[in-house]
């Protein structure tokens, strides 16, 4: 397979270490072959290779990871949103107008609605997603759910336990069985990930454990929604199952920042939902200066943020949460790597898969300093061109 350089780099972001800090080599140089970066470094220093694209003094960043999205739904809520801005509040129930709309969509309804939004995300620089179920919320729609996004991508997560369904109300425990019996037997081919909503209104910390330990104990890995709209248990229980991740973090104690911290167990901030539903921004300053591991994703859902934007994250994080412009940028590409525990992506060093973002811009901090404004200039996935042109 023929060597492609890219030279003339201004800022090439490479999260290079296992630290945890953003790295950036100025002035440099990227070799891609079979699929993968083989060498990075200063240009003037770059071996020869079959093609050369001249970047003219732009960034380039290793694609954005985005480790927590729901993509596969059918309706949209944008009255609903409105009506929030107008005054009124939300509530995790919200969900349950999804799901209506879900279950009667066709397929190709939402396999069509799913690729428009993985279009959108690979067009702003995203290279790998993860795609939850969830609003089908029985065996039959569950299973298309994770059918559908795995059609998409590799990181696919089985959420039957994002909201009780409405036939169920009457009978949790029900549906808690259901959860984590027939369904999750239907789903666990199709995800590699499993999720619960543990939040006053959605789970509670017992059904949460008893639904993550049947997700491990077929195969899946854990990750989790947690203190999202209140101070509550399921940091701490995402901690005892072993998750990955736990996800929003908006409300925690000092006890849940340990949990996250002597556990390693990656805290995912969701800054799009804060911005969608006018709550307070999760304290992501008090979790990096105590040492957590912290990653930005989109929370893409048609209720609380329906933003495919990576960038708008990244701005939202700098402004809203006080990160540097390079706690943004590696939390965005590294840190959502993590949190899908993939050690090939969200970096550029030697050895990565190349994917690859190409900014309009000589640097990583335009993406806060020009919010708003469509910068990513070309995307390449695996070492190929797949959106915009050098
Ligand atoms: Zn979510």
């Amino acid at each position: 397979m023929p060597a492609t350089l890219l030279t003339r780099i201004a800022e090439l972001v490479t999260n290079e270490g296992d630290l945890g800090f953003f790295t950036a080599i100025e002035d440099a140089a990227l070799i891609i072959e079979d699929g993968r970066v083989a060498w990075t470094g200063a240009a003037a220093q770059a071996p020869a290779a079959d093609a050369v694209v001249d970047v003219a003094g732009r960034a380039v960043l290793p694609g954005f990871v985005d480790s927590h999205a729901h993509l596969v739904f059918g309706g949209e809520r944008s009255a609903e949103f409105a009506a929030r801005m107008a005054g009124r509040s939300y509530a995790a129930g919200g969900i349950l107008t999804t799901v209506q709309a879900t279950r009667t969509a066709s397929d190709a309804e939402l396999r069509g609605n799913l690729r428009r939004l993985a279009d959108e995300l690979r067009s702003q620089g995203t290279t790998t997603f993860e795609c939850k179920s969830g609003y089908g919320l029985t065996l039959h729609d569950e299973e298309r759910s994770v059918a559908l996004a795995a059609e998409v991508t590799s990181e696919v997560t089985y959420l039957g336990a994002h909201v009780v369904p409405p036939e169920y109300a009457a009978d949790v425990a029900g549906y808690v069985d259901l959860v984590r019996g027939p369904i999750l037997s239907a789903c666990a081919p199709y995800a590699r990930w499993i999720d619960v909503f543990c939040e006053t209104g959605a789970f509670g910390p017992d059904e949460a454990k008893a639904i993550l330990t049947a997700g491990q104990a077929a195969g899946l890995s854990a990750r989790m929604h947690a203190n999202q709209l209140g101070a509550g248990p399921g940091v701490q229980v995402a901690a005892q199952v072993g998750a990955a991740s736990v996800d929003h973090c908006t409300y925690l104690t000092r006890s849940d920042v340990d949990a996250i911290t002597s556990t390693g167990m990656v805290a995912t901030l969701l800054p799009g939902a804060e911005f969608s539903t006018r709550h307070p921004y999760p304290d992501a300053r008090r979790l990096i200066d105590s040492g957590a591991t912290v990653a930005l994703a989109t929370d893409c859902n048609p209720g609380s943020s329906f933003t495919s934007s990576m960038p708008f994250c990244i701005a939202l994080a700098v402004r809203e949460m006080r990160m540097t412009t390079e706690e943004a940028i590696w939390s965005a590409t590294a840190g959502g790597a993590r949190a899908l525990r993939r050690p090939d992506v969200g970096r550029l060093s030697a050895g990565a898969r190349a994917d690859l973002v190409l900014l309009d811009a000589p640097s990583h901090a335009y993406l806060a300093y020009r919010p708003g404004v469509p910068l990513v200039a070309a995307v390449w996935k695996d070492g190929v061109l797949v959106h915009g042109a050098p």
